[in-house]
């Protein structure tokens, strides 16, 4: 099935992101990426961006994009490691200022404000029981994207909230079960936006995708017959965008 909703008459649209800046993405993952010609999207948390600096800048020049990962990385209460800063104790304001103050110091370190957002793990929420709300329409006000994670549906061009973008989870999956999701994408013409963290060869880590199922898998989108879209979320997003205010939604 061909389809006139992506460029190029390509079936299926694929991003491969990767958060919190962790070091293995700068010291495997973004050679891997530069080996196969591809371009992935880093979402940093602001303190590690800045702790190697000039290696993130080398890989934004190198057309990787550098996503806002929040200020603080604030989570649930409800992960134990996570103690301060949550998601529950939050305003929309006092969200609303971190991600802003987020994007002017990532502004600072790499030139050009990030275009698109992760939310970390996942959630989308502030404050609890009726004075819970999403913050979503924040991410709206300030980015072109938001993407999330663990979602249990791929993309529709024609039709997702660009504000909260599935994410599908890559850590630990066989290259062979990648895969597979993009063939379950490109038989409806979606969009799958994968999600990792570590880049290391070690498998048994937790959180983990290793060089080899990254480089195998660049090679399957990258293969010209299987007409898959391999970009950044920016990239993609800003297609969508326009599709979408083409087909006056
Ligand atoms: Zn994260």
């Amino acid at each position: 099935m061909s389809s006139s909703l992506w460029p190029n008459g390509k079936r299926v649209a694929v991003s491969l992101s990767f958060d919190d800046a962790r070091d293995s993405q700068l010291d495997h993952g973004v050679p891997v990426l530069d080996e196969c010609g591809a371009r992935g999207t880093f979402y940093v948390n602001v303190d590690r961006a800045a702790a190697r600096v000039a290696e993130w800048q080398a890989a934004a020049r190198h057309g990787h994009e550098i996503g806002n990962h929040s200020l603080r990385h604030s989570c649930s209460g409800n992960f134990v490691w996570h103690a301060a800063n949550v998601l529950e104790n939050y305003t929309e304001e006092q969200m609303e200022e971190e991600l802003v103050t987020a994007n002017e110091r990532l502004a600072d370190l790499f030139g050009t404000a990030p275009r698109t957002f992760a939310y970390p793990c996942g959630q989308t929420f502030v404050g609890r029981g009726r004075d819970r709300r999403s913050y979503v329409p924040a991410v709206a006000r300030h980015f072109l994207a938001g993407r999330g994670f663990r979602d249990e549906y791929y993309n529709r061009p024609e039709f997702v909230d660009l504000a909260k973008v599935g994410g599908t989870e890559m850590d630990g999956v066989p290259c062979d079960q990648l895969i597979a999701h993009i063939e379950r994408a490109a038989a409806n013409n979606q969009w799958v936006v994968f999600v990792g963290h570590e880049v290391l060869a070690d498998e048994m880590r937790r959180q983990t995708v290793t060089p080899e199922t990254l480089r195998r898998l660049c090679a399957y989108c990258l293969e010209p017959s299987r007409g898959v879209w391999l970009d950044t979320v920016g990239a993609i997003a800003e297609w969508v965008g326009r599709l979408q205010a083409g087909a006056g939604r």
